[in-house]
């Protein structure tokens, strides 16, 4: 399933305070309707209530599809220097599910969002 968590959106520009859910993953094989947009980078678009501005919020965003086997991780630029924990904690996720479910899963993290989508593309 698709994860949607609770986001404290504060607007840069006119500094209002919204409560707002942005999708910390997408499975695409659930929710085939969602791969558009996080191609499109319109997954976690947040538009402010009082001035109108859009945003696209840069979150870490997992990409899930279950028919092709691959989990893809998109991590925010700033967070690269974390890679090897982030690799690690990755690890240690797979290794708590049951290994006929991860024997075959291919993942993947980039800190780019282009070259993120570059690969789902290539799928
Ligand atoms: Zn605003």
């Amino acid at each position: 399933m698709s994860r949607i968590v609770p986001f404290n959106f504060r607007c840069p520009s006119c500094g209002k305070e919204e409560k707002k859910e942005i999708y910390q993953s997408v499975n695409v094989t659930a929710n085939p309707e969602l791969k558009d947009k996080v191609l499109k980078r319109t997954i976690n678009a947040i538009s402010c209530p009082a001035c109108g501005k859009n945003y696209t919020i840069d979150e870490p965003l997992l990409y899930h599809d279950m028919d092709k086997k691959v989990m893809i991780y998109y991590y925010p630029k700033k967070m690269e220097t974390q890679r090897k924990e982030l690799e690690e904690e990755l690890k240690k996720t797979m290794s708590k599910l049951p290994p006929e479910h991860t024997a075959k899963i291919k993942t993947k993290i980039f800190f780019d969002y282009d070259n993120f989508i570059e690969e789902i593309n290539h799928l």
